[in-house]
C-alpha cells in the first residue's frame, strides 16, 4: 500500500489489527471480501445462507467451478488464499442467525445484502454495539451506487433503517407475513419477497469499490468525515452526491445502546435466571420486569394442530426453523406456534419456573447469545469470540 497522502500513519499499521464482518457475498459483497483481503486486515467473517447458481455467473465474479458452492465459504477460501496472515472464518447461515461474537469484536461491519429483513437486523445490532456499518448497494435500472455509513457512535446517531423509505418499511411489513406466523414451510425460511437485484457485474463491482474506499478513508481518517453519509453515484451523468445520514424520528427501530457480557461457560448449560445474573439483574424472578429474547427465536408457551386448540409447548422456536415443533401424537399434524402465545421478547413472567430449567432442554440448538432487558437497560450476554458460527 502506498504512504496516502494526508495519513497520520503507515496504512499497513493501522490495518494490521483489524477485525472485519462482511453480511452477504453476492454480487457487491463478493468483490468487497476480496478487496479487503488484499488489505490484509487480521480477521475478517463471511456471512452468507446462500450458494452461488449458474446465474450468479452472469452477475457476480465467481469462478464456474464455484456454481453450487456456499457463498460464504467459497470466499472464505478465495481470501484465505490471497492474505494467509488473515484469520478467515465463513459463517454458511443467515445473519439473524449467525454468532453475534464477531459483530461485538469487530472494527466495522460492511454489509451487502439486497434483502431488507437482514439490513435492518444488520443495521439494529451494529447500532446497539456501537459498530460502524458500511454499506453498499446498486439501483442497476439507472445504473445507479450507493455507499452508506452509519458511524453509529452515539445513541442519538441515525441507524442504517433511520434512511429507508416508507416504501421500504412497507415491502418488510408484506414480507414478514410469511416468517414467524404460522407458517413454517422450509422452501420459505429465510426467504423475503423482494426480487433479487438485476445489475451488471462491474455496477456491484463499483458499489463495492466505493464502500472498501470509504472503509479505507475512515480507518485512516482522510479527507471529509465518512461517518453518517451516503455516496451516491450515477453512471449515466457521472454525477455523485454525498448526502448525510441523518436519524429519522418515525424510525420504528429501538436505538438504545447495549453492553456486552461474556459468560465462562457455555450459554446453553445455563438457565434463565443465571443469565439474568451474568447481566447483572441479579434476583430477576417474575416480579421484575426483565425480559429475554434468545438468537432469533421465539418463546412458543402454546402450539396448536389440526384437531385441537393451542396446547402447552414452552419451548424456544427458530422462526425459519424446519424443525417444526413435534408433531400432535393424535391427529399426526404438525404443531405450529400459536400466533397469541408466542414471544419474540419474553418476560420473566411469563416464563414462569422454565427460568430454572437450563436452556438446552428448552430449545433444540444451543444457544449463543441472549439479550436481556430491563425498561432501563439492556445486556448482550455473549459467547465469547472464537466461537464458530
Ligand atoms: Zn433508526
Ligand atoms: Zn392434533
Amino acid at each position: 500500500m502506498p504512504r496516502l497522502v494526508a495519513a497520520a500513519r503507515p496504512t499497513d499499521a493501522v490495518l494490521d489489527p483489524v477485525s472485519l464482518v462482511v453480511v452477504g457475498l453476492g454480487a457487491v459483497g463478493r468483490v468487497l471480501a476480496m478487496h479487503l483481503a488484499r488489505l490484509q486486515p487480521r480477521q475478517l467473517w463471511l456471512i452468507d445462507s446462500k450458494a452461488y447458481s449458474n446465474h450468479s455467473l452472469l452477475n457476480q465474479m465467481i469462478s464456474p467451478h464455484e456454481v453450487g458452492l456456499n457463498k460464504a465459504r467459497a470466499t472464505a477460501a478465495l481470501c484465505s488464499q490471497i492474505s494467509p496472515r488473515t484469520q478467515v472464518w465463513a459463517g454458511a447461515t443467515s445473519v439473524e442467525q449467525a454468532a453475534l461474537a464477531p459483530f461485538a469484536a469487530a472494527d466495522a461491519v460492511l454489509l451487502a445484502t439486497d434483502h431488507i429483513a437482514p439490513e435492518i437486523f444488520t443495521g439494529q445490532l451494529c447500532h446497539q454495539l456501537g459498530k460502524p456499518l458500511f454499506q453498499g448497494s446498486v439501483h442497476g435500472e439507472t445504473l445507479t451506487v450507493h455507499a452508506r455509513c452509519a458511524a453509529n457512535d452515539s445513541a442519538s446517531a441515525p441507524c442504517l433503517a433511520c434512511g429507508l423509505s416508507a416504501a421500504e418499511w412497507a415491502a418488510l411489513e408484506r414480507d414478514a407475513r410469511f416468517s414467524c406466523e404460522g407458517s413454517h414451510d422450509p422452501s420459505r425460511a429465510g426467504r423475503w419477497a423482494v426480487p433479487a437485484t438485476m445489475s451488471p457485474s462491474f455496477l456491484s463491482a463499483m458499489a463495492a469499490d466505493l464502500v472498501a474506499s470509504q472503509l479505507l478513508r475512515w480507518l485512516l481518517g482522510l479527507g471529509a468525515p465518512v461517518g453518517d453519509t451516503v455516496v451516491e453515484y450515477n453512471l449515466y451523468s457521472h454525477a455523485s452526491v454525498v448526502a448525510p445520514l441523518r436519524r429519522n424520528p418515525r424510525c420504528p427501530c429501538d436505538h438504545a445502546r447495549i453492553a456486552v457480557k461474556h459468560p465462562d461457560a457455555a450459554l446453553s448449560q445455563r438457565t434463565l435466571r443465571e443469565i439474568a445474573g451474568i447481566a447483572g439483574f441479579v434476583g430477576a424472578s417474575a416480579e421484575t420486569a426483565v425480559c429475554f429474547e434468545v438468537e432469533d427465536w421465539s418463546w412458543v408457551e402454546r402450539a396448536a394442530c389440526a384437531c385441537s386448540s393451542a396446547t402447552a409447548l414452552e419451548r424456544f422456536v427458530a422462526c425459519d426453523d424446519a424443525a417444526t415443533p413435534a408433531a400432535c401424537a393424535v391427529c399426526g399434524t404438525a404443531r405450529r406456534p400459536a400466533p397469541f402465545y408466542s414471544h419474540r421478547r419474553v418476560p420473566a413472567s411469563v416464563l414462569g419456573p422454565q427460568l430454572d430449567v437450563r436452556l438446552r432442554d428448552l430449545a433444540d440448538r444451543d444457544a449463543r447469545w441472549v439479550r436481556v432487558s430491563s425498561p432501563e437497560r439492556t445486556i448482550l450476554v455473549l459467547e465469547s469470540f472464537g466461537t464458530q458460527p
